[in-house]
């Protein structure tokens, strides 16, 4: 088992690496991707499970302890159990998370839990159908619930990831609490980025975590700040007496960068040490180029050590200088 601590430039801890399996996905989130016009990835870009397994293993003799399984749609890629179930072989990944629609999970959720999955995030922006249907584009709420229910029956850590979205889902914000009463879940409310496929789609956003606070204290004048745990990107809340508690995302105001440990592998290699960065490296061809173990690993410390100070930092050093619009199915959110 690796001891080893990876840090940046700016002195944060580095363990956590979010990686994208793939950029296909079976909902059309307004938040995420346009209605059509999508092209995907060829398959032959994105990296196989041998050259995911090798990186993984590198990483963790660097520092990294976390993995997380984003996309896309985890599960729209092909043997996605047979990826996790290598992963948590790594010596020193301590634990391997996921993110999903929900849409395909249900039925896998006894075996991820044999294999040991430490949790889900499981995104659902509404609790209504037909709002469901309009937000993603697709009629699937029967099947997210689905595994809602299954990841609560599995004993699963579960956290429901919800968009807010002016004149969308505002509705919701109070029902989904209600989620907390009894269920031990977190639910977490999420600023809407212009991670679109088409740039920001209001002239400022709205919906801001200061907002969703006020929102939500409306409702709940007792509602009580809890702490956060460390790295959490996260402001937590909790009704007092309900069972769950709620998170507030501040995605696009951006002010937990202070201590981010996190670093990003899209689904065609590219390593993104912030979010709002263009990719940094593109380890997929140094691999491909039979670059050995060493030299990837001089290539990501280079990487770690060029680090950004925080996502406003990352957006100005983008290389074309354009402010972000790719489809968050393209990064791994
Ligand atoms: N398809 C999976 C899912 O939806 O859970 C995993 C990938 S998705 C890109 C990961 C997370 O990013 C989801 O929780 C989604 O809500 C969030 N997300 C996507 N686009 C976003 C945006 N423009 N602003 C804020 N969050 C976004
Ligand atoms: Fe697909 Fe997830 Fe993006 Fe929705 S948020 S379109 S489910 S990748």
């Amino acid at each position: 088992m690796s001891t080893a601590r990876l840090y940046d430039n700016h002195g944060r801890r580095i363990n956590y690496l979010r990686l994208a399996v793939t950029d296909r996905c079976n909902l059309r989130c307004f938040y995420c991707m346009p209605e059509t016009g999508i092209t995907y990835l060829p398959k032959k870009e994105l990296l196989t499970f041998e050259e995911i397994e090798r990186l993984i293993r590198i990483m963790a003799t660097m520092g990294i302890t976390k993995v997380r399984l984003t996309g896309g749609e985890p599960f729209v890629r092909t043997d996605l159990l047979k990826l996790i179930g290598r992963i948590t072989e790594v010596p020193g990944i301590n634990d391997v998370h996921l993110t999903t629609n929900g849409v395909l999970t249900a039925p896998h959720i006894p075996e991820l839990k044999a294999l040991g999955i430490a949790s889900v995030n499981l995104s659902l922006d509404t609790l209504d159908k037909e709002r469901f249907k309009l937000i993603t584009r697709r009629d699937e709420f029967n099947s997210v619930w689905r595994t809602y229910e299954q990841l609560l029956h599995y004993n699963i850590p579960v956290k429901l990831n919800a968009v807010v979205m002016e004149d969308k889902n505002i509705d919701d914000i109070i029902p989904m609490v209600e989620l907390t009463r009894k269920q031990p879940v977190s639910v977490r409310f999420i600023e809407e980025m212009p991670f679109n496929g088409e740039g920001m789609h209001y002239a400022q956003l709205t919906w801001t975590h200061k907002r969703i606070v006020e929102h939500l204290k409306q409702h709940y004048p007792l509602l009580q700040k809890i702490a956060d745990p460390d790295h959490a990107t996260a402001y937590h809340y909790q009704v007092p007496g309900y069972a769950g508690n709620i998170g507030v995302i501040a995605a696009f105001t951006r002010t937990f960068c202070g201590t981010c440990n996190r670093i990003r592998l899209t689904a065609q290699g590219t390593l993104k040490t912030c979010l709002y960065d263009d990719g940094v490296l593109n380890i997929r061809d140094l691999m491909r180029n039979e670059a050995n173990d060493d030299t990837l690993k001089q290539h990501l410390l280079k990487a770690f050590n060029h680090r950004p100070k925080d996502g406003f930092e990352a957006e100005q050093h983008r290389s074309k200088h354009q402010p972000v619009t790719e489809s968050m199915a393209t990064i791994g959110g």
